[in-house]
């Protein structure tokens, strides 16, 4: 509990209290010695409120405490007390801040802080990647770095987003930026030479691709061959069954290097803007559906169309619808959905009610070769590339793939298109 003002300065006002009563009964003019001792004590804390104030302006130093007691004497105390508090704590900021300065300092990547309004407020020596140096301080970053991508990066005030682009300094250089909220009002722009890794990427995409060119010729030369063998009268029966499993397996081989070639080419054509047709998804699935030899149910819940490349949205629907017959028991019950989800959704929803993918299975499966049930797939003559594809053509249409599903219930795999109103 705080001692009260009249506890602390009890010995004072007994002293003053003491004076008027000397004063008042030695001369009988109790008023004069009121009006004296009141004064006296006035003139002093006046006094020591100055005393104080010097202090105070003087930077309240350690070996200049006024020497007072009471009341004063507990102020002082106390300003001392806030004053080493805070101290300790500019002190551990400052400790902090050149701690976390010397980490970004020898950070592998540039890192640019940037304050609300997106001015520099420092950066590391690798941001010379980006052309920022020490002097450019102060100076907003979309009028160093003029691209409309980064100018949209820092506007979407998205944590952790992405992007690619050219350095400035250097067009043969490539940078991944990312943006990092510290705080409510300051970000870390970090950025990444991402070169040699889109280098090793491309080199990876070609070699595939080409590859892929290489065998699809002499596969269709073995394939024919091995058909028009098959296909003989004087076939010996001991060689009938060899010849069957060498042609299903060239057939399997020529599905992947199908397969492989429709990935490299999604690759490598980004844009898909030029190529972009409007396509009514009644038609689509309706196409896909009448090739089939098993009976799906199709809800279409809305007329409105997709703007992109109808041969991939076709081979989108194709695929997944495939699988779910593929992946389910003989006559289970598969429907197909084209709804509007919220203001600027258009999904399209295949579900089947088979058994259903483990839990464990679900992240991994649009990545390329990846199977769940290895079996089932193998029997099928799955590629194992379906769903990369699947993920790919909805990436270049703007859209999200996303796969629910339950052990002994079944799978939903949702395809939801953004609409541009
Ligand atoms: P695959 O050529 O093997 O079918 P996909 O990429 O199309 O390759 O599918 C990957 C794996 O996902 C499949 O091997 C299968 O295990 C699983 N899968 C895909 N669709 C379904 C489904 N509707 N039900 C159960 N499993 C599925």
């Amino acid at each position: 509990m705080k001692p009260s003002i009249l506890s602390i300065e009890k010995w004072r006002i007994v002293s003053v209290i003491f004076v008027i009563l000397v004063g008042g009964l030695l001369t009988d003019a109790w008023l004069i010695s009121i009006a004296f001792s009141l004064f006296g004590y006035i003139v002093w804390m006046y006094y020591k409120t100055y005393q104080f104030y010097t202090w105070v302006i003087n930077g309240t130093g350690q070996n200049n405490v006024p020497d007072s007691d009471g009341i004063w004497d507990k102020i002082n105390y106390q300003v001392l007390q806030d004053k080493n508090k805070s101290s300790s704590r500019k002190k551990r900021m400052n400790a902090l801040l050149k701690r976390s300065q010397s980490i970004l300092k020898g950070f592998p990547y540039a890192a640019i802080v940037l304050n609300q309004n997106n001015e520099v407020d420092w950066s590391n020596s690798k941001s010379v990647l980006l052309n920022i140096v020490k002097n450019d301080r102060g100076q907003c970053i979309n009028n160093l770095i003029r691209s409309p991508k980064l100018y949209k990066l820092l506007n979407a005030n998205e944590d952790g987003s992405e992007i690619e682009i050219e350095s400035p300094k250097d067009s043969s250089i490539q940078l991944l930026l990312k943006i990092i909220t510290i705080g409510a009002n300051s970000k870390l722009l970090i950025a990444r030479d991402i070169t040699q890794r889109n280098k090793t990427l491309e080199m990876r995409k070609s070699f595939i691709s080409n590859a892929s060119h290489e065998l699809r010729t002499p596969l269709t030369v073995i394939s024919g061959y091995l058909e028009m063998i098959k296909e003989d009268k004087n076939l010996p029966k001991s060689l009938s069954t060899p010849i069957d499993t060498a042609y299903e397996q060239t057939k399997r081989m020529q599905n992947i290097i199908e397969d492989l070639l429709t990935l490299s080419r999604l690759e490598s054509t980004d844009d898909i803007q030029d190529i972009s047709t409007s396509i009514n998804m009644e038609k689509v699935i309706n196409h896909v559906c009448q090739d089939l030899n098993q009976v799906v149910t199709v809800e279409i819940n809305t007329d409105e169309v997709i703007v992109g490349v109808e041969t991939e949205v076709i081979s989108l629907c194709a695929n997944l619808i495939q699988n779910a017959i593929f992946y389910t028991p003989k006559g289970t019950k598969i429907i197909v959905r084209w709804y509007a989800n919220g203001g600027n959704k258009l999904c399209l929803d295949i579900q089947d009610f088979g058994k259903g993918i483990p839990n464990k299975h679900l992240a991994h499966l649009t990545q390329r070769f990846y199977r769940a049930d290895k079996g089932r797939s193998k029997e099928q003559g799955g590629t194992g590339l379906g769903l990369a594809i699947v993920s790919h053509i909805a990436q270049r249409h703007n859209a999200v793939l996303t796969i629910d599903s339950k052990v002994g219930s079944g799978s939903t795999f949702k395809v939801c298109f953004l609409v541009n109103n």
